[in-house]
């Protein structure tokens, strides 16, 4: 949607985890309601400007739930005004690690959040833990918590990462752990990608492993079409990329955008504006600007030196790596932050390339199978 525009929002650079994988790197730093507002007024009146009708806040950390419910029924409020008071519609999103929910929550969450959340576990979980405990502990809580808030009516949204036991273990078992036995009826799979900082955990991710990745891509796709796709189990990317195929409304991930310059942007609580939450958190050569330092938000962005970056890299790979490519309209050369964490680079296509490529061919064709028998049960 062209009239439409995302910002991922940092509330807060602090965490309650000490996930050995996370990008991140963590300060005290906490957005308040007055600098929020400030921030507010520019990025709408930015929408004002280009004709942009709606905004999706993506509330994230660090842990956005270090901030008390008491601060968003505040900043709802305030951004609802702002936003009556320019035209301009607001949704808002939350994304989580469920460690500090409890029923306190409950009506903002339902109020603000449309009574959903978004939130990140891996299977087998082998770096997400609180500082100083084990990968089980985080488990622990993590599920107590999943529950407590489902018992209460909320949507919970997973994502996970694959790591090497992950693919040791295989897609059937881990299928089956979300689904059949914590129930989660609506999970995403990320690839994985180092950002920030290098350590082990980084080193360890699967990221040069593009084939057995793919492997568990296409066996997930399988599982996922076989016992979930009839049966309301969605799993991204393939629930996306299937209605794409089939000619239905669909929304892929940012990283299959045209461009995601175009549509989205993210602050942190400083004010420090980046394409996402990885550039904003931990490439500061690549932050646009700060939104407190200037008078105008769209001369921010249209000035930056790191965005025109980002602008240029589809014409590069248009012209050079993908030029040939059956998926070029679907995949645009992917996303810049895996590209750059793996090559140093973002004149390089993503990394995934491979695993793209077969994971787009296999649910064409089952896009293609689904159709065919459509028309055949029709005719008989
Ligand atoms: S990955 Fe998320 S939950 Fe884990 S330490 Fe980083 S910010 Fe916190
Ligand atoms: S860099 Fe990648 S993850 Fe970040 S907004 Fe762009 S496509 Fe999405
Ligand atoms: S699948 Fe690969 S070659 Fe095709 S557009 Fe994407 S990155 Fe480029």
């Amino acid at each position: 949607m062209k009239s439409h525009f995302s910002l991922i929002l940092l509330s807060t650079l602090q965490c309650n985890a000490d996930c050995e994988y996370c990008f991140e790197n963590k300060t005290d730093d906490r957005l308040t309601i007055d600098r929020l507002g400030e921030m507010i007024r520019k990025v709408l009146d930015y929408m004002v400007e280009k004709s942009l009708v709606s905004l999706t806040i993506y509330w994230q950390g660090g842990e956005a739930m270090l901030l008390p419910p008491s601060w968003y029924e505040q900043a709802q409020e305030l951004i609802q005004r702002e936003a009556e008071a320019r035209g301009k519609q607001v949704f808002h999103s939350l994304q989580s690690n469920m460690l500090a929910y409890s029923a306190r929550w409950n009506p903002v969450i339902a109020r603000m959040f449309g009574n959903s959340v978004g939130t990140s576990l891996d299977y087998p979980n082998r770096y997400r833990k609180l500082l100083g405990q084990t990968p089980d502990s985080y488990n622990e809580i993590w599920g107590r918590r999943v529950r407590e808030a489902r018992a209460a009516g909320i949507e919970v949204q997973v994502i996970a990462v694959p790591n090497q036991a992950t693919l040791d273990l295989g897609a059937d078992r881990f299928y089956a752990h979300f689904v059949d036995e914590l129930g989660i009826t609506d999970f995403q799979v990320n690839t994985p990608f180092p950002g920030g900082e290098s350590n082990i955990a980084k080193q360890q991710l699967p990221v040069a492993e593009v084939e057995k990745l793919s492997r568990f891509y296409l066996d997930l796709a399988e599982v996922w079409l076989e016992r979930g796709h009839n049966r309301g189990v969605r799993v991204g990317p393939f629930d996306a990329l299937l209605r794409q195929f089939s000619h239905e409304p669909a929304t892929l991930p940012c990283i299959w955008g045209e461009n995601c310059v175009n549509a989205l942007v993210s602050i942190d609580p400083r004010g420090q504006v980046a394409q996402c939450d990885c550039w904003v958190t931990s490439y500061p050569d690549y932050h646009y600007g700060n939104i407190f330092e200037c008078d105008n938000f769209g001369e921010l962005l249209k000035t930056s030196p790191a965005r025109q970056q980002f602008n240029q890299r589809p014409v590069h790979l248009i012209q050079r790596d993908c030029l040939n490519c059956d998926y070029l309209a679907l995949c645009h050369g992917g996303c810049p932050v895996r590209t750059y964490t793996v090559y140093g680079s973002l004149f390089e296509k993503d990394p995934y390339c491979e695993l793209y490529k077969i994971l787009f061919g296999r649910i064409e064709r089952a896009a293609r199978n689904l159709a065919q028998a459509g028309v055949q049960r029709r005719a008989a």
